[in-house]
């Protein structure tokens, strides 16, 4: 049965007979509830999964908060569920920031936070991850000084339990990479990506079988975010590579992954980014038709995914906005022009639907445009191209 459920991609099959298998593991629990309790945990927190996972992010959600809600009291004294909760949290935590929910998901991530202090023996790890995530939404909302306060506070606490927790603690520094580049320090943000990257990969050399499907996703991630920390540092000829290698991983998840649809939906996202960053170096080097190649196929990726996941809405812009300037470095300056409109009016769009997100998308154009990579690319094309529609959206322009 359980078979059916994971790898059914058809919702009319997969969803009653998750809730089946939950009620049929009730009913065993209060027979045997040391066996039988853990399975119905595990269970219970999966279909919130699936019910994301086929596009029902809001019913995810409400499903989350309810068990959530039935476990909250269990999980400050028992620390077995506590840990178990803490996850559930982090997951919930995650769909309330795709919806674009970005103040629900930092309640969130509190709660996960102080229910970890309460079972340091398991916990205190968790609840460093729960503030690192918390640390990247304050990021996202243009609070980049506080947000690597945090970071460093939790990055430092973690530290001390290595080399325990190491690919906990690599997490930790991977994110923390990312929001020392927001604050314009991009040595320290280099050395921070290449030192959690080489943790991750020694963690992988050192036994392969290690890398189970859930870690899978972060290779290409490390890969990524040292390439692009590197191309602000050292130009993007030695970054080339590294971007390269983020595609190839981010490829080759997607297709290990194809079998089961939702960690196939949640590879989707780490193979837009690693496009788009490939594709931006791409376009940093003058590779400008593999850019296109990359910057287009990670357009389509955003495009289908957010009407459901709207913080998406963020890498879809950022991934239009270093299409447009492709486009015109080809001498085709109308999709260019259109490029941009489309960025522009989804900018527009936003301010009164969707303020968060409008904000989100802002800040996140701005941290672009900042770094030393887009810099001094700009510098080069505003000589070169001389394209009004360009101009218009090119340093100091304040997009509104
Ligand atoms: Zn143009």
């Amino acid at each position: 049965m359980s078979v059916l459920v994971d790898y059914s991609d058809d919702p009319s099959v997969a969803i009653p007979l998750s809730s089946e298998m939950i009620e049929r593991l009730r009913r065993l629990a209060q027979s045997y509830p040391k066996t039988v309790g853990t399975a119905l945990l595990d269970r219970s927190m999966y279909h919130g999964q699936l019910l994301s996972k086929f596009g029902r992010l809001k019913d995810a959600v409400d499903w989350l908060e309810g068990l959530g809600a039935k476990y909250h009291g269990l999980a400050s004294t028992d620390a077995e569920i506590g840990q178990w909760y803490i996850e559930l949290l982090l997951d919930l935590a995650h769909m309330l920031k795709d919806q674009g929910a970005m103040e629900k998901a930092r309640v969130v991530l509190r709660r996960a936070t102080e229910t970890g202090s309460m079972h340091p023996n398991i916990g205190l790890v968790l609840s460093c991850v729960a503030k690192s995530h918390e640390a990247d939404i304050v990021a996202c909302l243009g609070d980049s000084s506080p947000a690597l306060n945090l970071s460093t506070d939790c990055l430092s606490l973690a530290l001390q339990f290595y080399p325990l927790h190491d690919i906990n603690i690599a997490l930790l520094q991977h994110q923390h990479s990312q929001l020392v580049a927001v604050n314009e320090i991009y040595e320290e943000a280099l050395s921070n990506a290449k030192d959690s990257a080489t943790i991750m990969l020694n963690y992988i050399t050192d036994d392969p079988a290690k890398l189970d499907r859930y870690r899978y996703h972060w290779l290409s991630e490390f890969w990524r975010v040292w390439a692009s920390c590197l191309s602000d540092t050292n130009g993007p000829a030695p970054a080339l590579i590294l971007a390269g290698q983020g595609a190839k991983e981010a490829n080759r998840v997607k297709a290990a992954l194809r079998k089961n649809l939702y960690l196939c939906k949640i590879s989707e996202s780490y193979l837009g980014l690693a496009l788009w960053t490939l594709g931006s170096i791409q376009l940093f080097s003058r590779n400008t038709d593999d850019a296109q190649k990359s910057l287009e196929e990670a357009k389509e990726l955003w495009k289908a995914r957010v009407e459901v996941r709207r913080f998406d809405l963020r890498n879809f812009a950022l991934t239009l906005w270093a299409l447009g300037f492709t486009y015109c470095l080809l001498g085709r300056h109308d999709d260019g022009a259109s490029v941009h409109q489309e960025l522009k009016k989804m900018i527009n769009g936003l301010i009164y639907a969707e303020p968060t997100m409008h904000r989100v998308v802002k800040v996140a154009l701005d941290q672009e445009r900042r770094r030393p990579s887009w810099a001094l690319f700009l510098e080069k094309v505003r000589e070169e191209l001389q394209c009004k529609h360009l101009m218009d959206v090119v340093p100091n322009a304040k997009i509104e």
